[in-house]
C-alpha cells in the first residue's frame, strides 16, 4: 500500500472507477482515457511499482493478472485482444503501480 499512489487509492475505493472485476488479489476497471473500444486496466491490490521492481514470490499475482484478463475476454465475448505492460518511463509507463492493459477494437 502506498499513500500517494493513484492506483492504490482506486484499489482502496478512495477514487472512483468503473469496475469490471474484483477479487481478493486484483481489481479490473475501465481506463479513463481509452485507447481502444474496450480498454481495461487490471491491477494487483498490492502496490508493486513496476515490472522492473518485481520480487521473488510475485510470480503468482502476475500470473493471476493474466488469468483475470482471460476471464474478462471470455465474459465480454472478445474474439481477440491485446495485453500490454508499459515498463518504466522510457517504456511509456505513467502510473507506477503495475497494471496490465487489456485492449480490444
Ligand atoms: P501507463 O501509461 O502507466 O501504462 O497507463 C496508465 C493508464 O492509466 C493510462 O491509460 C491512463 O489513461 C489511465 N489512467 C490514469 N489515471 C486514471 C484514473 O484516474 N482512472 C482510470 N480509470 N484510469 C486512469
Ligand atoms: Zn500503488
Amino acid at each position: 500500500m502506498a499513500t500517494d499512489c493513484l492506483f492504490c487509492k482506486i484499489s482502496r475505493g478512495e477514487i472512483p472507477c468503473q469496475q469490471q472485476y474484483q477479487d481478493d488479489q486484483v481489481l479490473a476497471f475501465y481506463d479513463i482515457n481509452p485507447k481502444a473500444k474496450t480498454h481495461i486496466l487490471i491491477i494487483p491490490h498490492k502496490h508493486i511499482p513496476s515490472i522492473m521492481s518485481l520480487e521473488e514470490g510475485d510470480e503468482k499475482i502476475m500470473g493471476h493478472l493474466i488469468r483475470v484478463a482471460q476471464k474478462i475476454g471470455k465474459d465480454l465475448n472478445l474474439v481477440g485482444y491485446r495485453l500490454q505492460f508499459n515498463v518504466g518511463e522510457r517504456g511509456g509507463q505513467v502510473v507506477f503501480h503495475v497494471h496490465l492493459h487489456l485492449m480490444a477494437d
